[in-house]
């Protein structure tokens, strides 16, 4: 079995959302002070780096966090490439994709790139409110993907979240999905146990076999993406 480990990071380098708070961690006691342990205080927002955002991140009455359903975070999952697309993904991206019975569905953009770079980046692919529409029709009940919303940055009133929560659908942000294949894995995502929390960083991996991994080097069916711009 071969695991990916598709988390970012928590350090104070890590880019975060406009209006979150910067990933620190300070430490309280130090071996080196003379303290009986190294401990740190963290501070953070519930929607940094790789996160699951709850119903409850858009919606007074929805679901928190510690109410999910823990077996829609771990299952069969497919990772599904778009490696040329300059624009938001939309209901036309996603249709070829055949996505029935796909449960839960893991987005691979160009934003991975934007990992490399420092700082937040606001011109990462997201989502339109057709692929959510889309999505939420065609019974997915987990939607990733590798940068910090599924939202463009640009939107006024978050209406890819808005739809998904909405319909129950479970939003994976801040996904590291640079070093993954497209192709099917198990995935488990197990967000922090935050008390009606809205949301909260998770750790995420996704797993194959080995003879998952050499099927998915040689049939590239999960790649799709807008040709390259001449
Ligand atoms: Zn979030």
């Amino acid at each position: 079995m071969h695991i990916y480990d598709i988390t970012a990071p928590l350090s104070p380098s890590l880019p975060v959302y406009p209006g979150d708070p910067e990933v620190t961690i300070t430490p309280i006691a130090q071996l080196q002070w003379g303290d009986a342990a190294n401990v740190s205080r963290l501070v953070l927002s519930s929607h940094t780096g790789t996160h699951l955002d709850a119903p409850r991140h858009f919606f007074e009455e929805g679901m928190a966090i510690d109410s999910l359903d823990l077996r829609l975070l771990m299952g069969p999952a497919r990772v599904c490439a778009f490696p040329h697309v300059t624009t938001h993904l939309t209901a036309d991206d996603l249709r070829p994709l055949g996505l029935a019975g796909v449960q839960r569905l893991l987005l691979q953009t160009p934003n991975a790139a934007l990992w490399e770079k420092t700082g937040f980046q606001a011109n990462y692919i997201a989502l339109t409110e057709s692929a959510a529409h889309l999505l939420v029709e065609m019974g997915v009940r987990l939607v990733g993907i590798d940068y910090l919303s599924v939202d463009a940055f640009e939107c006024q009133d978050f209406p890819v979240h808005r739809t998904l929560l909405g319909a129950g659908v479970l939003i994976l942000e801040g996904l590291d999905l640079r070093t993954v294949p497209p192709g099917d894995y198990e995935l488990l995502a197990l967000p922090l146990l935050l008390a009606h929390g809205d949301g909260a960083p998770a750790r995420a991996i996704s797993s194959c076999t080995i003879a998952c991994c050499i099927g998915v080097a040689s049939q590239p069916p999960y790649a799709f993406g807008h040709s390259m711009p001449t």
